[in-house]
């Protein structure tokens, strides 16, 4: 069963000046390229097709607005740490969602995607110290956790976990088996609901 039954694509920004009018409330959700992202976004809306990941390097990558309902929106930032991406084109995204995660009033909160086989990537880690830029809550999904054992991907979840500030909120995941699915959505909805900044 559909969990936003209306949600709709919105609009796709490459520029600042595109992104639709900064009122009501806004998850962003950032992750490096192939990690799973697109595959994330669909479970956790319960929407296949909804999101779709760019293949070509580089190529009509854009800011994605979803609205989940009136007000409510799910913010899908481009793929990042492709290898050979142009310099201009990685200086247009770094100086977009610098302005993006400094200015934008409605964003309530950001959920990294990493693929559990290799967390914390130096681009990771450059995308949470940005984020972190405005102190808006994080969560991260470790997600293909289907092809680790269950405890390598516990002892993946414990060692994320200790690398990371304690309010940074950490979950295995998976698109597959929809494991993690219901926790990561939870988290949205929680903050996509609560009135003014508390925590
Ligand atoms: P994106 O580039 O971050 O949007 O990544 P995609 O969602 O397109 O996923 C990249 C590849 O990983 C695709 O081949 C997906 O089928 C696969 N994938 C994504 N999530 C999972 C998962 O949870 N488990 C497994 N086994 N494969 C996944």
């Amino acid at each position: 069963m559909a969990q936003f039954p209306t949600v709709r694509f919105l609009l796709g920004a490459y520029n600042f000046s595109q992104l639709p009018e900064d009122s009501g409330r806004e998850v962003a959700i950032a992750g490096r390229s192939n990690a799973g992202k697109s595959s994330a976004i669909n479970a956790i809306v319960g929407r296949q097709g909804l999101a779709r990941s760019s293949k070509t390097p580089g190529r009509t990558q854009e800011i994605n607005f979803f609205e989940l309902q009136l007000g409510q929106r799910l913010v899908d930032l481009p793929g990042y740490g492709f290898a050979n991406v142009p310099v201009k084109l990685r200086q247009h995204w770094g100086e977009v969602l610098t302005k993006y995660f400094a200015r934008r009033q409605s964003l309530v909160g950001v959920i990294v995607i990493m693929d559990a086989r290799h967390p914390l990537t130096d681009a990771d880690i450059q995308m949470l110290e940005l984020a972190a830029t405005r102190a808006l809550p994080l969560h991260i999904l470790l997600t293909k956790a289907d092809k680790l054992t269950r405890s390598e991907a516990n002892n993946t979840l414990a060692t994320v976990r200790k690398q990371l500030a304690d309010d940074i909120g950490v979950q295995l995941f998976s698109a597959v088996t929809k494991a993690g699915v219901e926790e990561a959505r939870e988290v949205l909805e929680k903050w996509l609901r609560r009135e003014a900044d508390s925590g």
